[in-house]
């Protein structure tokens, strides 16, 4: 995952976490010298002061840093002199400086390192800074600046890079709505307040629908197979809920981890279909209007916009560009892996019938026997792995090495700099020539005050016109060890290193002038890609050997435990990739609606969406269904979802092209540098990628890695 502090992405979370959060503190902190953030930081790279900023020191900073940035803007737009690039563009890129580092920093210490002052300051900061962004993009007179020039912009010689700035800015302003009429402007106002209305009555209908779903029990029997620790937490929901006996609750996704274990299919069942009918019982917290009219409103405001649908809106600034191609790009791969899936059922189906269980494969069967599939064909014990993932060893010898060898980049800790938390690490990044080229945080542990999951993001942008170099940082959530322990990761714990440090390098190369394209400021169906293209390392023979070995002994991992570990990667792969492709189908299909279709009967809508695009499996049911999927409605991600599935396309076609090149060679990993991964957003990246690649990227690597044909 990666934040993205200047896309548009960020401005639509933004503005849709505006109704969630009113707090009414009030601002009385005064701003001045004594502020951390008052001057650029003098540290090596500007990274932020750690060591003297206090909780307290960000709200007031934040809001100085947009009163400033608001300040350099209006000025900007009330030039009397006639709109150029050096009067309008350079002076807009120029702007808003403090509250980038005041901003960039609160973001890093929120997401990783919270607590009650950092959460009161978010939720205050939330509509502030979605009103803020309103301020800048539906600003007539700054409009009317960037679209003067933006009308003459094959006249002016620009360079290239300058030209796209033009080009992706005034984009920016008219997907934003700038374009409008006032009565327009002020439809779309209303178009945008009532979607944020409904997507906060999803999430909270949503929340309660999957509390309630939840499974209870006091028969022991029933959860018979579940481990001790699982059975454990069950008793112990119970008793947070003050409920009797047991208690699991759901997850997000429509298949549930507990399903692997329970050996009582009438209870699997009973839980699926808690799931799966969650928001779906007519009472209070049933979401199926709530989706169909959010559906409607989106399509109507893409009419209003100039726009056939919702997708195509939201696609125009990405790199696939069209639904269309979206679209057909999961038509290809829909009967691979569906038909991969089917293989993995046969298996599965035989699995049962050796069991003697006398029933067909339901998706509620899936997990259990694919679990004991996986077992008896590639018998991975976790716990023969570890030893030899020490997390510092993987971290200087697999992530770092990889890059050093592609790169030629060498890394040196730093152990002067401050951080937020005694855990985080800071490495000095230095160029082939020895030249300083970017800082490096990592925060690996898991803390009770970190969100889940695993991220990257920027401290300080990278920008040659505001000379300054990236300080970039990566977040995720290992196992903490005992004290004097050795940090011992899991292979997928190794995955998510290689996945995050990806997207470090894309910030890390960043060679740009301007910060609005620099680094990972891409579109969202891009922006994974550097990350995923750089999991293919962590397998990589000469990679690997080099950093999975014992972490007491030295020794290099045995033969056939690496050739466990290969197999198992590709196992599942069929229905991990069906369950994500129904559901990002079922995306596309609610936002390919036109303005002037009628509101939808949600089940209706998505039994016919699956079946015309032949993802209508019952055994392999959508990761989200459409009554529960908070990406598309309240997450900012509609229109997007097949974007993880698209960024994976590029990452297998990408590393295709190394496997077919000399593989792990500074010759390949200078050139991909230099063609892509230092470019950012500077050129439209259909073009760039083709450049790089030579032709346009197809899913036939995919195909092979993914062992899909
Ligand atoms: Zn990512």
């Amino acid at each position: 995952m990666v934040y993205q502090a200047k896309s548009a992405w960020a401005l639509v979370a933004a503005i849709a976490a505006v109704t969630q959060s009113q707090t009414g503190l009030a601002a009385d902190a005064a701003f001045g010298p004594s502020n951390p953030f008052y001057e650029t930081s003098i540290l090596p790279f500007q990274a932020p002061p750690f060591d003297r900023i206090k909780d307290e020191d960000y709200r007031p900073a934040v809001e100085a840093g947009m009163a400033q940035e608001l300040k350099q803007i209006e000025a900007i737009a009330a030039n009397v002199a006639a709109p150029t690039f050096a009067n309008t563009f350079i002076p807009m890129e120029q702007s808003g400086a403090l509250l980038a580092r005041a901003l960039n920093s609160f973001r890093a210490v929120s997401g990783a390192n919270t607590n009650p002052v950092l959460q009161a300051t978010d939720a205050a900061l939330a509509p502030e800074l979605a009103a803020h962004q309103d301020a800048i993009y539906l600003n007539d007179k700054l409009f009317a600046r960037v679209a003067s020039i933006y009308k003459r912009r094959h006249t002016l010689k620009l360079d290239p890079e300058s030209l796209r700035l033009v080009e992706v800015t005034y984009a920016n302003f008219v997907h934003a709505g700038a374009n409008l009429s006032a009565s327009g402007k002020a439809q779309l106002k209303k178009f945008n307040a009532e979607e944020s209305t409904l997507s906060n009555t999803f999430q909270t209908r949503l929340l309660a629908a999957t509390k309630d779903g939840a499974y209870q029990t006091t028969d022991k029997d029933k959860l018979a197979g579940l481990t001790p620790a699982r059975l454990a937490a069950a008793a112990e929901a119970a008793r947070g809920r003050k409920a009797l006996g047991y208690v699991v609750p759901l997850q997000n996704t429509t298949q549930q981890p507990v399903l692997a274990e329970i050996q009582d299919r009438a209870t699997r069942e009973v839980i699926f279909q808690n799931s799966w009918t969650r928001a779906e019982h007519g009472d209070a917290n049933d979401t199926r209007d709530t989706i169909a009219r959010i559906a409607q409103i989106r399509a109507q405001r893409a009419a209003l916009l100039g726009f056939p649908n919702h997708a195509a809106w939201t696609l125009s600034d990405q790199m696939a560009k069209t639904p269309e191609t979206a679209l057909q790009f999961m038509s290809a791969l829909a009967p691979l892996a569906t038909g991969k899936a089917m293989r993995e059922a046969a298996d599965i189906q035989a699995a049962i019938d050796a069991d003697h269980g006398g029933f067909k494969l339901a998706a509620w069967d899936w997990e259990r026997y694919a679990e004991q599939v996986r077992k008896e064909k590639y018998d991975l014990d976790e716990s023969a792995v570890r030893p030899y993932f020490e997390l510092g060893n993987v971290l200087e010898n697999g992530v770092f090495y990889a890059a050093h060898q592609l790169y030629g980049i060498t890394f040196k800790e730093l152990k002067d700099i401050p951080v937020y938390q005694p855990d985080v690490r800071v490495f000095e990044v230095f160029d082939v020539d020895g030249r300083p080229l970017a800082l490096f945080y990592c925060d690996y542990f898991k803390r009770d005050n970190k969100n889940g999951g695993a991220w990257m993001s920027n401290l300080v942008d990278q920008s040659t016109l505001l000379g300054t170099l990236p300080v970039i940082y990566n977040v995720a959530n290992f196992p903490q060890p005992a004290p004097g322990e050795p940090a011992l990761i899991s292979f997928s714990d190794v995955i998510t290193m290689f996945h995050e440090f990806g997207h470090a390098l894309h910030g890390i190369f960043a060679d740009t002038r301007y910060r609005s394209l620099s680094g990972t400021a891409t579109p969202r169906d891009f922006v994974e890609f550097p990350s995923q293209f750089n999991e293919h390392w962590a397998l990589y023979p000469e990679v690997f050997a080099h950093y999975a070995r014992h972490y007491q002994t030295g020794a290099p991992m045995p033969a056939e435990l690496v050739e466990k570990i290969k197999k198992a990667a590709n196992s599942g792969e069929g229905y991990s990739l069906t369950e994500v492709l129904a559901a990002a189908e079922l995306d596309m299909q609610w936002h390919v609606l036109s303005a002037d279709a009628p509101l939808q009967n949600p089940d209706e809508f998505e039994k016919q969406a699956l079946r015309k695009t032949h993802l209508d499996l019952a055994a392999i049911p959508p990761r989200y269904r459409s009554s529960y999927f908070m990406h598309i409605w309240a997450n900012g991600y509609s229109a997007g979802y097949y974007a993880y599935i698209w960024t994976q396309m590029l990452a297998d076609d990408a590393f295709e092209w190394f496997d077919t090149h000399g593989g792990l060679t500074r010759a390949n990993g200078d050139r991909f540098r230099r063609m892509v991964l230092s470019r950012g957003n500077t050129q439209d990246l259909e073009k760039l990628y083709v450049d790089w690649r030579g032709k346009s990227p197809s899913v036939d690597a995919m195909i092979k890695y993914r062992d899909l044909q």
